[in-house]
């Protein structure tokens, strides 16, 4: 779909994946005024295809629409242009565990200019890809790196919305991961309270059962995060949102009052994380099997094993 300040959303069609052409004084490419999504489609034993809280996803995008200054989908463009790509590409939402169809929405700027200013002229797009388990080790812990010397956003800056230019402020530090033998990096804030890693939010579970995750303007207000915590509140846990220093993080695991550290986002799933590493210290951490029962009952919900209690899913075929 396009759009244009004069226009407003037009020109809505389904083509064959393949290049597509761009001025190259496109804002987009200049000044990284672009937002995206992820979100999945499952297919059910029964073969019917659906998707998981696209509604959630729709809002987000018009979060993120605003932060950059690009003009705001319409939740129900948004779910309609989910259903035409499934209506023409259902065929490759794969069957079976952990297998499914990821869906990428994304809208940037495609004006052609080249001073600084929000453009007039956009393009609003899905591209799909069938995706399997997010980490070779399935749900083995994952090792992760501290990132001291970069940030991935800073207050009243971009990290709440997912647009490009937080994910280029995380390819270095991400890269630096790689090379200490780590899978992901977790940032902190200027205050070294945690944020997030590089493409999933942060959960730990305390000894007395309530679950702690981080909040604040500067991260991204996962979906899946949303979804476990509420899971975890209906089997009677407390679930709090407050910001947890790394020294909160460090003393917890040391003293025993955390016992469990997981991510969790669209593309992982939930992952537990078995250890933190820096420059001058690696701390092995617990690990234990809430977040492999929350992870196993949000995916039945998804794979439709489980019922849906929350209304979570929407059909995407037929
Ligand atoms: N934080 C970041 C930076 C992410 O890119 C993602 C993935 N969208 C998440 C958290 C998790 O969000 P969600 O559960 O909605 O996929």
């Amino acid at each position: 779909i396009c759009w244009s300040s004069k226009g407003g959303w037009h020109r809505p069609r389904v083509s064959p994946y393949g290049p597509i052409s761009l001025s190259p004084a496109a804002a987009v490419l200049h000044y990284g005024q672009e937002i995206f999504e992820g979100i999945k489609a499952y297919r059910h034993a029964d073969g019917s295809i659906h998707t998981f809280r696209p509604d959630e996803n729709a809002a987000r995008l018009q979060r993120s629409a605003r932060r950059m200054a690009l003009p705001e989908l319409p939740a129900e463009y948004f779910l309609q242009s989910l259903r035409e790509l499934i209506a023409v590409d259902g065929a490759w939402v794969p069957s079976g565990d952990d297998q499914s169809l990821y869906l990428r929405p994304f809208m940037f700027a495609k004006e052609a200019f080249l001073g600084v200013r929000p453009a007039e002229k956009v393009a609003y797009y899905v591209i799909a890809s069938p995706a399997g388990a997010y980490f070779k080790g399935g749900v083995t812990p994952v090792k992760i790196w501290l990132s001291e010397d970069y940030a991935r956003a800073g207050k009243g800056g971009t990290g709440a919305a997912k647009t490009g230019g937080n994910y280029a402020a995380s390819l270095l530090p991400q890269a630096e991961a790689y090379e200490k033998g780590c899978d992901q990096v977790v940032f902190l804030d200027e205050d070294g309270n945690v944020e997030e890693l590089g493409g999933m939010n942060v959960v730990f579970v305390m000894k007395d059962g309530t679950l702690v995750t981080p909040e604040s303007e500067s991260i991204l207000a996962g979906i899946t995060r949303n979804s476990i915590l509420q899971l975890a509140e209906d089997r009677g846990h407390r679930v709090e949102r407050r910001p947890v220093s790394l020294t909160d993080w460090r003393e917890g695991v040391a003293s025993g009052d955390i016992v469990e550290v997981f991510a969790c986002g669209t593309a992982a799933v939930v992952t537990p994380i078995g250890a933190l590493k820096a420059s001058g210290f690696e701390d092995v951490q617990p690990t234990g099997t809430l977040a492999l029962e929350l992870r196993q009952h949000l995916t039945d919900i998804q794979y439709g094993r489980a019922e849906d209690v929350h209304g979570w899913l929407t059909r995407l075929d037929g």
